[in-house]
């Protein structure tokens, strides 16, 4: 199953602002080769960036954007697409179709490991 395309609306960084994602080994190994020096924090089977941990900011967002846009993890791109009011654009971006919370949890689990 494909993400319903969505586009966040320019300057948006409210899923970046609302607490730490969960990025699986594979999606922190992807960030870590661009960005080497953040630091982790084991949570689960899964990682936490540190400095979101600890400011509930993604260490990621620079200048109101994500640096890491092309490779963000699933949680990231699943803002916004996802029939949740968690998961909900504040700023009234709607997707194509939204996707369920199944379906997202079936996304996730998807990720390579
Ligand atoms: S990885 Fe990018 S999109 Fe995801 S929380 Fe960090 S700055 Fe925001």
């Amino acid at each position: 199953m494909k993400l319903p395309p969505f586009t966040c609306k320019a300057g948006c960084s409210a899923r970046c602002s609302a607490g730490p994602v969960p990025f699986s080994n594979g999606e922190r190994e992807r960030i870590d080769v661009t960005f080497p020096d953040l630091e982790w924090l084991p949570w689960g089977d899964e990682w936490l960036l540190l400095e979101a941990v600890k400011t509930f900011r993604c260490p990621l967002l620079v200048d109101g954007r994500c640096s890491a846009h092309e490779i963000r993890p699933m949680a990231c791109r699943l803002y916004g697409v996802v029939d949740a009011p968690q998961m909900r654009c504040k700023r009234g971006g709607k997707p194509s179709r939204l996707i369920s919370e199944a379906e997202a949890r079936r996304l996730m689990r998807r990720r390579e490991d």
